[in-house]
């Protein structure tokens, strides 16, 4: 046992996690994974979830994938919940959708009292109601139904429960949503076919609801089974019957969304893609995450400490990107030095730069807009409503890689200024022939661009024919600078917004789409 959990009480928080969209998971949810100690995950538990949890939690796949063989059986899960949680732990047992929507967590409950094991049940947007949500269908419409009911379509042999009672059901109740029906969808269809159902009750399929790869097929009742089989529609998905149904061909929302069916390919490093993937999904593409950088704190570092270590004697320490601020922020906290007041000032350029420093928790004195085509003089300026320049010292953390305009700015100004090294990049493990297979193929139409380092990256990556492609592709990049190493490297970019910022970026991405099919319809 940890000095850090001794003598703590363990206990278990059952989380549901949604139905497969990360921005679906509760607040309360993220919360707990945010203080959690394990995460216990089935498979399709999604990896911005999993990030959520402190990077020196123990991550445990156990395996389960809805109805399908589990790696790990139940008793195993349970056992490994009471060791943890025994251990003194904090665990979370992340679900899909709702714990206690066809998920064993009744049972798992029911373990942990037993055990007397303190537990926690935090409720999750279950796929019965998302699944519907997002293919545009009410589950309940003052015009076509007053009732619902959600389902099982999984023959379980060791159940004690009665039958489903299909042509009861079928009768009983307007809008039915099966689970785990895919596998049995002809038998079930027959059973409420045989109970009465009217054979062209408008009935859809939902696939990998909330999901980039969502897909709908909707059909009469009787023929939703072939039309299934027909488009390779299979787990995980949702069933919906009932005249509700109808309403998908003026409410299916999902597939208006400006960027549907488009794969963008996101090249930010995994623990900076979070925004960038979040907002591209909402407009409906499907990310691939092709990380081309990964962070890591320097070989040496005791340079940072050292300067840390001396702070007071800086009269500001600026920080120019996201990763000096997270990186400078771990060193100092190690290091037991606290940045609270002045000197040195904390100067932040950029929006997402000061964001990364209340998320770090520490507080900024100063924020330079770090607008894009600006240049070193416009930020110069901005600094100096901070402080004068000439004459103060400056402390710059940056990438052992970085640029050094800043840095030779501020000299030039007349500032003293000592660059440190607060983390390094790296290249992570990327299937380069892959990609540029699928460049050369064009099944990624949109290619983004966040930072000078990875256009330089991306491209030594790309075989010849990938390079070539890629004037074919939308290339977006984040900002100005971005975007004359693309040139650089004999790419136009196709999109740069007019500020470096996510939202733009994304914006400007779907106007240059929206503006292109205009194009293509004259
Ligand atoms: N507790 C979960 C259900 C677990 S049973 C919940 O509340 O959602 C697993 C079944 O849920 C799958 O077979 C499928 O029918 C459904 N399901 C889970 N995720 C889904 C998704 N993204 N889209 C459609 N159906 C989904």
């Amino acid at each position: 046992m940890s000095d850090k959990r001794a003598g703590r009480a363990g206990r278990v928080v059952l989380v549901g996690a949604g139905p497969g969209d990360p921005g679906l998971l509760t607040l309360r949810g993220a919360a707990a994974l945010r203080e959690c100690d394990a995460v216990l995950y089935d498979e399709l538990a999604s990896p911005e979830l999993l990030d959520l949890a402190p990077p020196e939690a123990e991550r445990i796949n156990v395996g389960k994938r809805g109805h399908d063989a589990p790696t790990r059986c139940q008793d195993d899960i349970n056992k490994l919940l009471i060791d943890l949680a025994r251990d003194g732990r904090i665990v979370v047992r992340l679900k899909g959708g709702d714990p206690f929507v066809f998920g064993r967590g009744g049972e798992e409950a029911s373990v942990l009292e037993r055990e007397g094991i303190p537990f926690e049940i935090v409720p999750g947007v279950s796929s019965a109601l998302a699944a519907p949500a997002a293919a545009g269908i009410p589950i309940t419409d003052r015009r076509h139904s007053a009732s619902f009911a959600v389902v099982t379509g999984h023959k379980d042999p060791t159940r004690v429960s009665r039958e489903t009672r299909w042509a009861e059901l079928g009768s009983a109740v307007d809008t039915l949503i099966i689970l785990m029906g895919m596998r049995n969808l002809g038998e079930i269809v027959g059973h409420l076919l045989d109970g009465g159902k009217d054979p062209s009750t408008p009935a859809a399929a939902v696939m990998n609801a909330t999901l980039p790869n969502q897909r709908v097929v909707e059909a009469p009742l009787a023929e939703l089974p072939e039309r299934v089989a027909a488009a390779g529609l299979g787990a995980p998905a949702a069933v919906v019957i009932g005249d509700v149904v109808q309403l998908r061909s003026s409410l299916g929302w999902w597939e208006q969304l400006p960027l549907f069916g488009i794969r963008v390919l996101v090249t930010r490093s995994a623990d900076q893609a979070g925004e960038l993937i979040d907002r591209l999904r909402r407009a409906g593409a499907e990310p691939v995450r092709v990380p081309l950088l990964r962070h890591e704190p320097p070989e040496d570092e005791a340079p940072l400490a050292g300067a840390l270590a001396a702070a007071r004697d800086y009269d500001a320490i600026v920080f120019a990107s996201v990763n000096a601020v997270r990186f400078t922020a771990r060193a100092a906290e190690r290091a037991g030095v606290a940045l609270d007041s002045p000197p040195p000032r904390l100067l932040c350029v950029g929006p997402a730069t000061a964001r990364a420093a209340l998320d770090a928790g520490i507080g900024i004195h100063g924020v330079a807009s770090g607008k894009s085509g600006g240049g070193a003089g416009a930020l110069l300026e901005e600094l100096a409503a901070f402080l004068p320049i000439e004459g103060s010292r400056f402390l710059v953390p940056r990438s052992e890689i970085g640029r050094d305009e800043l840095a030779a700015g501020l000299r030039a100004a007349g500032a003293r200024v000592d660059e440190v090294v607060a983390y390094r990049n790296l290249p992570p493990d990327v299937d380069a022939a892959a990609l540029s297979r699928q460049i050369v193929a064009g099944e990624i139409p949109i290619v983004t661009v966040m930072s000078p380092s990875a256009a330089t990256r991306l491209v030594a990556l790309l075989d010849a024919d990938a390079r070539s492609a890629l004037a074919r592709c939308i290339v977006a990049a984040i900002g100005t600078t971005t975007a004359e190493a693309l040139r650089g490297e004999g790419i136009e970019p196709g999109v740069v917004p007019e500020r470096p910022e996510v939202r733009l970026l994304v914006d400007a991405i779907v106007a240059h789409v929206h503006a292109q099919r205009g194009e293509e319809v004259s």
